[in-house]
């Protein structure tokens, strides 16, 4: 019985690599500035239930009646939502 060959890795393109690289970058660049126009009206301390995740207060928090639950944050998105915040309160303080 005699030994197989071993087999030949496939050559890499190297237009094909750099075209693929450059498309990847593309689409990086969009996330990016649509994370950065969304972060100019979305609180970031709002999570993806619309809940809210600041340890201060702010007068968009509403709370429930659970009490381990997140405030639900009222805030529309669409304002200037740092105006809310009162971020010299801590939460749990009177
Ligand atoms: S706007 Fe206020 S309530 Fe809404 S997530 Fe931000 S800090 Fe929390």
């Amino acid at each position: 019985m005699t030994n197989p060959e071993p087999r030949k890795q496939p050559q890499a393109d190297p237009e094909r690599a750099r075209a693929s690289i450059a498309r990847l970058m593309e689409i990086y660049r969009g996330i990016s500035e649509t994370a950065d126009e969304v972060s100019t009206r979305r609180c970031p301390y709002k999570n993806a239930q619309a809940r809210c995740t600041a340890q201060f207060k702010c007068r968009n928090q509403y709370f429930t009646r659970v009490p381990a639950d997140l405030p639900i944050c009222t805030g529309s998105d669409k304002l200037d939502y740092s105006r809310a915040w009162e971020s010299e309160k801590r939460l749990g303080s009177a």
